[in-house]
């Protein structure tokens, strides 16, 4: 498939969905590599099938997806590939006048649905604050930066967590006054 072929399973037409029957539905595939995505999309992999069930209002979207983003290690800096699933629910309005409110999503008059958007919001959502290699990652040696995980650097000062060691550091400065 060509890269714009490709770029469209994010921006399907619905214009022909949208004058079927009010409960009429169709899937989307979803399956798509870096560097077929959006500017800005930062995942390597992204595939899965929506469903786009059309309503009274516009199009219902709904389906899961799978992505899987690049990151590192929040301990040892190790690159990581991460699996992130999305769920994805949201009534995409048509006419965009009849929309509720300024943040619903809408389809404009060419009858293209913007799924870029929703999506990237629900995959940065599910990416973890701090992810790990594994769950018992040494990380690096404060002092020396060694990877703990391929074995002890030999440092002799014992490694303090860095919230211990700023209360520590509080402790011995209220002792020298
Ligand atoms: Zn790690
Ligand atoms: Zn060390």
């Amino acid at each position: 498939m060509s890269k714009q072929t490709q770029l469209r399973a994010l921006r399907p037409n619905v214009g022909d969905l949208l004058r079927k029957p009010v409960g009429s539905s169709q899937m989307l595939e979803v399956n798509l590599q870096a560097g077929e995505l959006p500017e800005g999309f930062h995942v390597e992999i992204l595939e899965g099938r929506l469903r786009l069930t059309c309503t009274s209002q516009g199009i219902w979207v709904n389906g899961a997806l799978n992505g899987t983003v690049p990151a590192e290690c929040a301990r040892c800096l190790a690159p990581l590939s991460l699996h992130i699933g999305v769920e994805l629910e949201e009534l995409f309005y048509y006419p965009a006048s009849s929309a509720p409110n300024p943040s619903s999503c809408v389809i404009g008059e060419e009858a293209f649905l913007e799924l870029a958007q929703p999506v990237w919001e629900q995959l940065e959502l599910n990416v973890p604050l701090r992810p790990l290699c594994r769950a018992d990652c040494r990380g690096l040696c404060g002092q020396c930066g060694k990877d703990l995980n391929l074995g002890d650097c030999g440092c002799r000062e014992e490694r303090i967590d860095p919230r211990l060691a700023v209360l520590q550091q509080l402790k011995k400065t209220t002792a020298e006054e």
